[in-house]
């Protein structure tokens, strides 16, 4: 198509001959004031995220994120229980899961502080408004989450692939590390700066053709990098949160390349659809493994033996 993307249908165009130029044509200025708009709002709401450095926009406050996390929870867990999938607290998975967490929570906020300072940012609070809780749901799913405000939930279908508590930590602190890098958040002021370009879109009259182009040039251009990013991020503090809670982080790259070795079908969901390229993840977590270990030392003096609890 090479006419006017913007411009009226053809046979429209036909009978009605465009009567003025370019900005006397009132979809233009939808765009435009949507653009100015979203550019203003969009950057005057810029945020540094405290565990990365990163920018970061929210589309939530702590509140109302730890509102909705319980809510999708309780959901989960309900649902699970009443298909008799929810596993007994004395359940020794459940044992399992709930110390480690446990573990994990306990250096969530001096994680957080020493995170902050060496990117010279005050320490976040986020955290403490946490409702922490752990389930484990009996199910071939291999998965695991940590929805905002805290709530965990690991599927015993992941416990075949994590193999070992170390490597279970990793993927637990890095399910945590979601949570805390308000991750839900962020996505969710996404969706809304897309949402409001579909809004202006919609509205201006532009051709369906050209907005589902759009549409697929958001997904793949900044959807899916957005996700593959806070993947990335999420793998880093999780990472020194699980070595901080003294477990082993060399764990991590022996427990991604047996995750990356499944096969679609049983990839994990919260895995596949936006996790970065296997050989590059392990790549990345090499990398991180020397300042991984400054946290191991620093929070377990004694040098606890890998594995042990
Ligand atoms: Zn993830």
């Amino acid at each position: 198509m090479s006419s006017d993307p913007f411009g009226p249908g053809r046979s429209q165009q036909q009978g009605a001959p465009r009567r003025r130029g370019l900005f006397g044509n009132v979809r233009w200025w939808i765009l435009i004031a949507f653009a100015v708009y979203a550019a203003v709002s969009w950057f005057g709401s810029k945020e540094t995220d405290p565990y990365t450095g990163a920018d970061a926009h929210y589309g939530a406050t702590p509140e109302e994120e730890v509102q909705l996390g319980a809510q999708a929870f309780q959901q989960v867990v309900g649902d699970a229980n009443a298909q008799g999938e929810l596993l007994p607290p004395d359940s020794p998975q459940s044992q399992a899961v709930s110390q480690i967490a446990r573990r994990l929570i306990d250096k969530v906020p001096q994680v957080s502080a020493d995170l902050a300072a060496m990117h010279g940012v005050a320490a976040p609070t986020s955290h403490q408004g946490f409702e922490w809780s752990a389930a484990v749901i009996d199910s071939e799913e291999a998965n695991a989450f940590c929805l905002p405000g805290g709530k965990i939930a690991v599927y015993t279908g992941l416990l075949p692939i994590t193999q070992n508590t170390d490597a279970l930590a990793v993927v637990m602190g890095h399910e945590i590390a979601h949570a805390l890098l308000r991750h839900g958040s962020q996505r969710m002021a996404q969706q809304k700066l897309v949402q409001m370009g579909q809004m202006a879109a919609g509205v201006s009259g532009i051709d369906p053709q050209v907005m589902s182009a759009i549409g697929a040039g958001v997904q793949y251009g900044v959807i899916l990098p957005y996700g593959r990013s806070h993947e990335s991020q999420a793998d880093e503090v999780g990472l020194m949160l699980a070595a901080a809670a003294c477990y082993n982080p060399e764990a991590s790259v022996p427990l991604w390349e047996r995750m990356s070795s499944l096969g679609g079908g049983q990839r994990p969901p919260e895995f596949a659809s936006t996790h970065p390229d296997p050989a590059n993840r392990i790549q990345h977590l090499q990398s991180l493994m020397p300042q991984a270990k400054q946290f191991y030392q620093k929070y377990c003096p004694q040098g606890r033996a890998a594995g042990a609890p």
